[in-house]
């Protein structure tokens, strides 16, 4: 038999016992049997009884939880067209929902991957209109916020108000922003300290460590360096002579080039 051959079954036992061990434990939450053994909750008899890692049992216990109350998501659990990480990402989002709406979700939930199952229940991005008016003295910018998004801004308004009114705070936080790039005048001052940083002591080379990375935006005015562009949108650092080649994380081998023209270079 080949090793490929193995896992196969080996996976098949894994899914069978799986589908046994929920099959046990609904008989075990059905009967309350860990009250009389002296544990609290399901959750505690996983944990302290079987040895479980909280992880896994909380996974455990959602699914016991929705199969209860769906019981024909045992069935796709072991047929694997549900998998038991999807079932408990879903969980923590469903399990208020009136059982309809549970069957519901949990029926298009199917063949997805945990990942599809996650982006499922995300709230969408919320968006900010911003009207940008510019003059010769002055930029106006109008912006429309949701009731919800101006009750964050004002939260963060009313916590900071001992040392800013929102003008002030706006500014401050884009000032904090800048200066994590290392950024503190726009106009970036003549630096003398143009000396070569010696690779640090990450052992990974496409890690550059945060002061080399904005001493190079710096040394090139935060814009792009390929020739002809001077984009300052969207700037990585680049690596001149590729790490794959055996290209070092040296100041003198990085460069700034927007990702367009990063990955024109491929
Ligand atoms: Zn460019």
């Amino acid at each position: 038999m080949t090793i490929h051959s193995e896992l196969l079954e080996l996976c098949k036992q894994e899914k069978r016992i799986t589908s046994e061990i929920l099959t046990k434990l609904q008989e075990m939450e059905n009967r309350r049997g860990y009250l009389d053994m002296g544990y609290n909750s399901l959750f505690d008899y996983l944990v302290r009884g079987l040895g479980y890692s909280e992880a896994t049992a909380y996974q455990r216990q959602a699914c016991v939880r929705l199969v209860k109350e769906v019981p024909e998501i045992k069935k796709k659990i072991d047929q694997g067209s549900l998998t038991l990480s999807a079932v408990t990402t879903a969980f923590k989002h469903i399990r208020k929902k009136p059982v309809a709406e549970k069957r519901k979700l949990l029926k298009s939930m199917e063949n997805k991957s945990s990942r599809e199952v996650k982006a499922m229940f995300l709230e969408p991005t919320p968006h900010i209109k911003i009207k940008k008016t510019e003059y010769v003295d002055k930029v106006l910018l109008r912006l429309e916020l949701s009731h919800k998004q101006n009750q964050k801004l004002e939260k963060l308004t009313a916590l900071k108000s001992h040392k800013h009114n929102l003008e002030s705070l706006l500014m401050d936080l884009v000032e904090k922003e800048l200066r994590s790039y290392g950024i503190d005048q726009l106009k970036a001052p003549e630096s003398n300290k143009s000396k070569e940083f010696v690779v640090s002591r990450s052992k990974n080379p496409r890690q550059i460590p945060k002061r080399l990375r904005n001493h190079v935006l710096m040394s090139a005015d935060y814009k792009c360096q390929h020739p002809g562009c001077d984009s300052d949108h969207f700037l990585q650092i680049d690596h001149i002579f590729p790490v794959r080649l055996g290209g070092d994380q040296r100041k003198s081998n990085l460069q700034v080039l927007c990702a367009a023209h990063n990955r024109h270079k491929g």
